[in-house]
This record gives C-alpha cells, sequence and structure tokens, in this order.
C-alpha cells in the first residue's frame, strides 16, 4: 500500500528518496519548482540535465514522460523531472498530466525509491486550475500499482494544501 501524505512548504526542503520537478521539456531550468530545485540543488543537477539533452531527449523531454537526474545538494538521492502539460480550455489535456504522475512512480521504482515528493504539476506558471489538478494527482496515484512507500505532495500555499486535503478526505 502506498501512502498518500501531504506538506505545506518548499519541496526543496524536503527530504526524501526522490524528489519531482515541475520541468519543462528543455530541462534546462525554468521558473517556480524547476528554478528552486536548481538553485538549491547546485549546478550537478543541470549538468545531468544537459547530458540528457546531448543524448536520449535531443528535442527535450516529451509532456506526460518523466527522467532523473541526481539531487545535487537536495536532501534526496534523485530528482525525478516530469514535464506537466500547459492548460487548455479548448483541449483535454488531463492525460498528460495524469502521465506525469505514474510516469514518475515508474522511473521511482526503477530505481528503487520508496519515498517520493510531488509538487503540483502543472498549477503554477502551466495554468493548471489547482482543484482539478490535484484531482488529477491523487485519483492517478491511488490507481496505479508501484513500490513507492509514501507519495508526498508538497504543496506551497494553502490553496493548493486544501484542495488536496479534500481529495484524501
Ligand atoms: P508548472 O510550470 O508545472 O505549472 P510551477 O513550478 O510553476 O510548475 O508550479 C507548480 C506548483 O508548484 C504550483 O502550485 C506552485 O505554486 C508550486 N510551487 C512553486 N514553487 C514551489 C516550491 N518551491 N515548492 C513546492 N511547490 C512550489
Amino acid at each position: 500500500m502506498t501512502a498518500i501524505t501531504l506538506v505545506r512548504g518548499d519541496i526543496t526542503r524536503q527530504t526524501a528518496d526522490a524528489i519531482v520537478n515541475a520541468a519543462n521539456s528543455s530541462l534546462l531550468g525554468g521558473g517556480g519548482v524547476d528554478g528552486a530545485i536548481h538553485r538549491r540543488g547546485g549546478p550537478a543537477i543541470l549538468e545531468e540535465c544537459r547530458k540528457l539533452r546531448a543524448s536520449h531527449y535531443g528535442r527535450g523531454l516529451p509532456t506526460g514522460k518523466a527522467v532523473a537526474t541526481t539531487a545535487g545538494d537536495l536532501d534526496a538521492r534523485w530528482v525525478i523531472h516530469t514535464v506537466g502539460p500547459v492548460w487548455s480550455s479548448s483541449e483535454d489535456r488531463s492525460a498528460q498530466l495524469a502521465s506525469c504522475y505514474r510516469e514518475s512512480l515508474r522511473v521511482a521504482d526503477a530505481l528503487g525509491a520508496r519515498t517520493v515528493a510531488f509538487p503540483a504539476v502543472s498549477t503554477g506558471i502551466y495554468g493548471w486550475p489547482m482543484h482539478d489538478g490535484a484531482r488529477i494527482a491523487v485519483e492517478t496515484v491511488r490507481a496505479t500499482a508501484t513500490s513507492v512507500e509514501e507519495v508526498r505532495f508538497v504543496l506551497f500555499d494553502d490553496r493548493a494544501y486544501e484542495a488536496f486535503a479534500g481529495r484524501l478526505r
């Protein structure tokens, strides 16, 4: 059984086997969680991301996929980068958002990670409505077979925390 836990805070302050980054497909950094992870994690993460761009992911990491790197100076063994979809009011991209959680857990399983901290993927710069993002996150984790023992959602503010808490009640 995978336990789902909630924390209000900054994901870069978490201790976990793996910390998930809400990356963009360039893998070369950005704002929000991505910027914070690279700032606190140090240059080793970006260095590995550049290597991924030079090898397997020449065109970047596709939306809905996930890939791991070192966690650099973060209190974790790995960062799992996943690329959420940009919210669209005209197109249903929820399958891609669900895929982020599923693929991240698949990568975590391959690494042997037992505790994984997730942000609310796509709900920041990418504009996904928080309540729907929380619904997809919780439903997908519950529906995914994984050896991960704890999935910890790390929510940046009260609104995000309450949206996730509402899904777990
Ligand atoms: P995206 O581009 O996928 O929308 P963002 O990083 O902009 O990713 O935002 C994803 C979510 O993470 C938002 O709800 C945002 O408020 C939150 N967030 C931003 N910085 C942090 C952080 N340091 N720790 C945890 N959550 C964060």
